[in-house]
């Protein structure tokens, strides 16, 4: 339901509501110190809390999924954003929307809306900020349940986004409110964001709210992206990655006669071989100290995303018909991953070194190579404070000891640590990283109420009065 009838060019929009604190505060306590009494019953009490809560999470997570928030092209971004804000208005957040005018894919047929709600605490004191992303990547092929169904079977949600990463938005969510209603009185306060376009690279939701101060150290203290990294395991990163194209140049002439053109496919042949000889054996050796998993993607990697030489394809006159033509354009996309222990411009010299290796053997060869997107890695220390607390939050709600992990691809953790400047910052969430953008996409609910449990019980480490 959309609570705000027409908003026509105002790109911030504020409410506040009353303040409502249905129960006491549990009395204060002090959960590093872990074994003693107290730090026990709010475990319990929170515990308790979440699991009078579980038919919210799932009902939540279906409501979720039942808006199709497609990225791209970034639809319902304003529904879902008026969506929860209703929902924690009601919680007694203040909910702020904001849309990213001016953003790459922002349009008036689709405007990237982001939803930022802060819950302030009794005391002043530090701010735990959940940031999840409310786009999903498109649908494809092999669905047997409604991919915007929200089915709920055999102890799972199902549909587009249920692991990445409504299911996690979800769960920050009843873990907010349970902590709230168990210890209205805490300390600090407790944001939750919903941003747009993670999926195409995060420039209208994190990147823009990093650019206008909301994740900036003196505002938000914690950051927890609720990915879907399992419930057991901290995400404390991920790799670097460089997109170029590439193109080799000839020259244009009549098929029958080759020899009078110069071929830009099988100078990029070239390219390719020397690839093979030099630059994929170089890259294996090139191993990280960054817990990346999984372990194939330990080393610099790169993809070779996309070829093509000749008649351009996406012309709409393209009849498919073979040309008589000497091609004069080859093209390539690189979509290299790099890590923490390289440098960019290292990377970069490296594909440049290449091609001047192949210029020196080939008396006509021309070449451009032209940047498309990089992202610097990130990594937050082990010893910061965000991944001590949900370390012991792990450990007591599943009593197991949680693994390190960083993510072989990129998620809104560079905007927040490049823009922001902010450090202490992790994903942690539930959902099974390998079943994202799959079909037939799907989070368990156990896993739900369990990470949802972990989420606030490190806020009530952090926020205890
Ligand atoms: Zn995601």
């Amino acid at each position: 339901m959309c609570y705000v009838p027409d908003m026509g060019n105002v790109t911030s929009i504020y409410i506040f509501p009353a303040f409502v604190f249905a129960k006491c505060c549990i009395a204060a306590s002090k959960l590093p110190h872990y074994g003693s009494y107290m730090a026990e019953m709010t475990q319990e009490r929170l515990s308790s809390e979440i699991e009078a809560r579980r038919d919210q999470l799932i009902a939540l997570t279906q409501d979720l999924i039942r808006i199709p928030t497609l990225n791209p092209p970034g639809l319902n971004y304003r529904e879902i954003c008026a969506f929860l804000a209703e929902r924690l208005a009601k919680s007694g957040f203040s909910v702020e929307m904001v849309r990213a005018e001016g953003a790459p894919a922002d349009s008036a047929k689709h405007p990237r809306w982001n939803l930022i709600a802060r819950h302030e605490g009794a005391n002043p004191g530090e701010c735990v900020h959940f940031n999840s992303h409310h786009d999903v990547v498109e649908v494809g092929h092999g669905w047997t349940v409604d991919p915007f169904g929200g089915e709920v079977k055999d102890g799972r949600v199902y549909g587009r986004g249920a692991c990445d990463m409504k299911g996690g938005l979800a769960a920050s969510i009843i873990a907010a409110e349970a902590f709230i209603a168990a210890c209205p009185d805490y300390r600090g306060a407790i944001e939750i964001s919903a941003t747009a376009d993670e999926e195409s690279g995060g420039y209208g939701g994190v990147a823009y709210l990093a650019e206008k101060g909301y994740f900036s150290p003196d505002r938000v203290q914690h950051v927890i992206i609720p990915e879907p990294l399992n419930k057991d395991r901290i995400c404390l990163g991920h790799r670097g990655v460089w997109w170029a194209e590439i193109e080799t140049k000839g020259r244009i002439a009549h098929g029958s006669m080759p020899f009078l053109g110069d071929c830009a496919v099988r100078h990029m042949g070239a390219v390719l071989e020397e690839m093979e000889a030099t630059l994929f054996p170089l890259l294996a050796t090139k191993r990280t100290a960054m817990p990346v998993v999984p372990e194939g993607a330990k080393q610099s990697t790169m993809n070779i995303n996309a070829i093509h030489g000749g008649e351009p394809e996406q012309d709409p006159d393209y009849t498919g018909l073979p040309a008589p033509c000497v091609p004069d354009r080859c093209r390539i996309t690189l979509d290299r991953r790099f890590l923490i222990e390289e440098d960019i411009a290292e990377v970069k010299a490296e594909v440049t070194a290449l091609m001047e290796r192949v210029k020196a053997q080939r008396p006509s060869f021309d070449y451009e190579i032209r940047d498309l997107f990089e992202v610097q890695p990130t990594m937050t220390d082990q010893d910061a404070p965000v991944v001590r607390t949900v370390t012991q939050a792990i450990q007591q709600v599943l009593d197991t000891v949680p693994e390190y992990v960083v993510s072989p691809g990129t998620y809104d953790q560079k905007h927040i640590d490049r823009i922001g400047r902010l450090k202490n910052c992790i994903a942690y969430g539930p959902g099974i990283l390998d079943l994202a953008h799959q079909p037939d996409e799907w989070v368990g609910i156990d896993d739900m109420v369990d990470s949802a449990k972990v989420m606030a019980l490190t806020l009530a480490a952090l926020l205890s009065p």
